[in-house]
């Protein structure tokens, strides 16, 4: 990855996984004070053929040691490319039963920031800023293991664990994946297989609300109004998906020093990166990253339209939500819509980076507002289903999605239209519908 702003910009969320899971367990050591992250992994239920097995490690972090069923044995790290991370390959004798124990013992220091320092930061280093140490999923500070065939770059590969961690901390708060956060000494775990295992481990309070967890945050007017906001959006999306949403998200506010970075998700926890947590853009904020449980965890995006899959369809959930709740919050996105004068033709998409920051979270959601204009919700709801089901199979994400609208019966003349009209040109003047909206409220 070249340009560090797209790595910025990640934000997205966990997919579940069906059948019997790899399973993660061991024991964890931080010290804060000394940025050390020392931990002894071991995977069980490896479903894996092949006799050569690759992982990924965060870069500072080091494989000390890897045994299966307690006979140490060789490792070697590739010259594969990976973000932020190395990929290490070991090679079995004979294939791996379900029981064999991997064990993976890693060592390393993370870097500690003073107030201002970390303004590169973003969702793929293992930082501690501000007093609290913070590992994504996509910090990848456990083993994550490469499956293959997967149509996505190194850096977006994740693989689902169930998992079991003790962790020991000289700090106050340990949260690991789900749940609330606990003191040192504490196990984690979880029955059901995770990409997203999020690490926050740090002398930092928590409250438990209704919808909510939430982490180093102590305003109560502003837990109160997060706690209403993820209700209602919650509802919204449930009732109008028929889908059940998660009974209960973890809000974390983990200050950076990157002013250009908002947030992210590795689901369920949501996290604001910003200095202060103020009222200002919460819905829209929100509505998008609780979107993301549908658009990343239920739904799953791959392909050559990866991002268009994954976020133009939460921004897409989140203008229905905020037309219907907040217009006034949408409307300086309809206001730098109406500026826009290129627009990435989906249709001639090679490569999952051409579709760009403006093509994900301003013109894709818009084209697909406009699209629900023409063919209503029901078949929005029926064209989510049937394009995301094929997405693993397809070559071609935008083929997929006109397929899709012909499967659910869009007529070929509507179809026609749809592609001349949204996906072939950009005119402002067919948003204008909008502006009608946000003008009512
Ligand atoms: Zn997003």
């Amino acid at each position: 990855m070249r340009n560090l702003s797209l790595v910025v910009l990640l934000c997205f969320t966990a997919i579940p996984f069906y059948g019997q899971s790899t399973h993660l367990e061991g024991s964890i050591d931080i010290s804060l004070e000394k940025g050390r992250l020392k931990s002894q992994f071991v995977l069980t239920h490896l479903r894996h053929e092949d006799l050569t097995l690759s992982f990924m490690l965060h870069s500072d972090l080091a494989v000390k040691r890897v045994s299966l069923n307690d006979k140490e044995m060789a490792f070697k790290k590739t010259k594969e490319k990976c973000y932020d991370c190395t990929v290490y390959s070991i090679t079995f004798e004979q294939a791996l039963e379900s029981a064999d124990r991997l064990q993976i013992e890693t060592d390393g220091r993370f870097k500690t920031y003073k107030a201002g320092q970390n303004k590169k930061d973003y969702k793929g280093k293992i930082a501690n800023n501000y007093g609290i140490l913070r590992a994504s999923e996509q910090a990848k500070w456990y083993p994550v293991i490469i499956s293959k065939g997967k149509n996505l770059p190194a850096f977006l590969r994740k693989y689902p664990y169930t998992f079991d961690l003790e962790a020991n901390c000289d700090c106050r708060s340990v949260y690991i994946g789900r749940g609330v956060p606990k003191p040192s000494g504490s196990r984690f775990v979880s029955k059901s297989p995770s990409k997203d295992i999020m690490l926050i481990a740090g002398d930092y309070d928590w409250v438990e609300g209704e919808k909510a967890i939430f982490i180093n945050i102590s305003e109560k007017a502003l837990i109160d109004r997060l706690d209403t906001l993820f209700s209602s959006i919650s509802t919204y999306y449930e009732a109008y998906t028929k889908i059940d949403m998660p009974t209960k998200y973890v809000m974390a506010h983990l200050p950076s020093d990157n002013s250009r970075w908002g947030g992210f998700m590795t689901y369920p926890t949501i996290v604001s990166v910003r200095k202060s947590m103020g009222d200002r853009n919460l819905t829209a904020y929100l509505s998008h990253e609780v979107a993301h449980y549908l658009f990343g965890d239920v739904y799953q995006a791959e392909g050559n339209l990866f991002w268009f899959y994954l976020e133009s369809f939460a921004e897409y959930f989140s203008y229905k939500y905020l037309l219907q709740h907040d217009p006034a919050a949408m409307r300086a996105d309809y206001r730098r819509l109406k500026k826009q004068k290129d627009l990435v033709r989906l249709d001639q998409v090679k490569s999952f980076n051409e579709v760009n920051s403006t093509a994900r979270y301003l013109i894709g959601p818009f084209q697909l507002l406009a699209m629900e204009r023409r063919i209503g919700e029901e078949k929005m709801l029926e064209l989510i289903a049937s394009a995301f089901s094929k997405l693993n199979t397809s070559e071609d994400g935008y083929q997929t999605l006109i397929d899709a609208l012909s499967e659910i019966g869009v007529s070929a003349d509507a179809i026609a239209e749809i592609e001349t009209e949204l996906f072939q040109r950009f005119d402002p003047a067919t948003y204008k519908f909008v502006e009608e909206k946000l003008k009512s409220k």
